[in-house]
């Protein structure tokens, strides 16, 4: 799938860069510790939709949650990109959901496996649509919330992550080089919770358009 960049391009994301327990509260509610170094892991762009989408619960699974997350859009290709430079490869942000099959992960978890069918599946990450980096006043104070069915159910403030955004893409620069299109999974703040068909989600944040989808299971 091609994404249209604020500056009008279109490009299909190569990757999508996701990090894992980014908020304490969230780290807490997962009864996992506070991490020393970004924990990173990677979802196929097949696993993208937009908003107005449907996610899809898979078979495999019998139980998924959503997970709200700022995402960063990149517009420039970088390499060991400094932290006080990093956010100028950002062209924009977007709302977003990792859908997480969380019995699969826990079992991962358990037998030290990767995530990638825990986190991968088709429809697995919503991406609502992108705003120009320069329209977000303070990207470090950004209220973020997810509705379910019209209720809240999970409300944070980017100014809570453990690791900055110019600190992620610093960092995961170092690793795989982030080219046009790609698009980073900041976290989700605490209160992710399970999802079943009929579900409607709506992410929310001042200046991001919001991001709406339905919650359906697979035919
Ligand atoms: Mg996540």
């Amino acid at each position: 799938m091609e994404i249209e960049l604020p500056s009008g391009s279109r490009v299909r994301p190569g990757k999508l860069v996701c990090v894992g327990r980014n908020y304490a509260l969230h780290a807490a509610e997962m009864k996992s510790e506070v991490p020393q170094q970004p924990i990173l892991f990677l979802k196929p762009s097949t696993a993208l939709v937009r908003s107005g989408a449907n996610i899809v619960i898979p078979k495999m699974s019998g139980e998924v949650h959503h997970e709200v997350e700022l995402v960063l859009v990149i517009g420039k290709r970088v390499r060991s990109v400094p932290e006080s430079e990093a956010m100028s490869c950002v062209e924009g942000y977007a709302l977003g959901l990792d859908v997480t099959a969380r019995d699969l992960q826990a079992e991962a978890k358990k037998g030290g496996k990767p995530w990638a069918v825990a986190k991968g599946f088709d429809t697995f990450a919503p991406l609502g649509d992108i705003v120009a980096a320069e329209r977000i006043a303070d990207l470090n104070d950004l209220d973020i919330r997810l509705t379910r069915n019209g209720d809240v159910v999970q409300s944070g403030n980017t100014g809570d992550m453990i690791f900055s955004p110019a600190y992620l893409i610093h960092y995961i620069s170092q690793i795989f080089t982030l080219e046009p299109g790609d698009l980073i999974f900041t976290g989700t703040p605490e209160g992710v919770g399970p999802v079943k068909a009929g579900d409607v989600l709506e992410a929310t944040a001042d200046g991001l358009p919001t991001l709406a989808v339905r919650v359906t299971t697979a035919a």
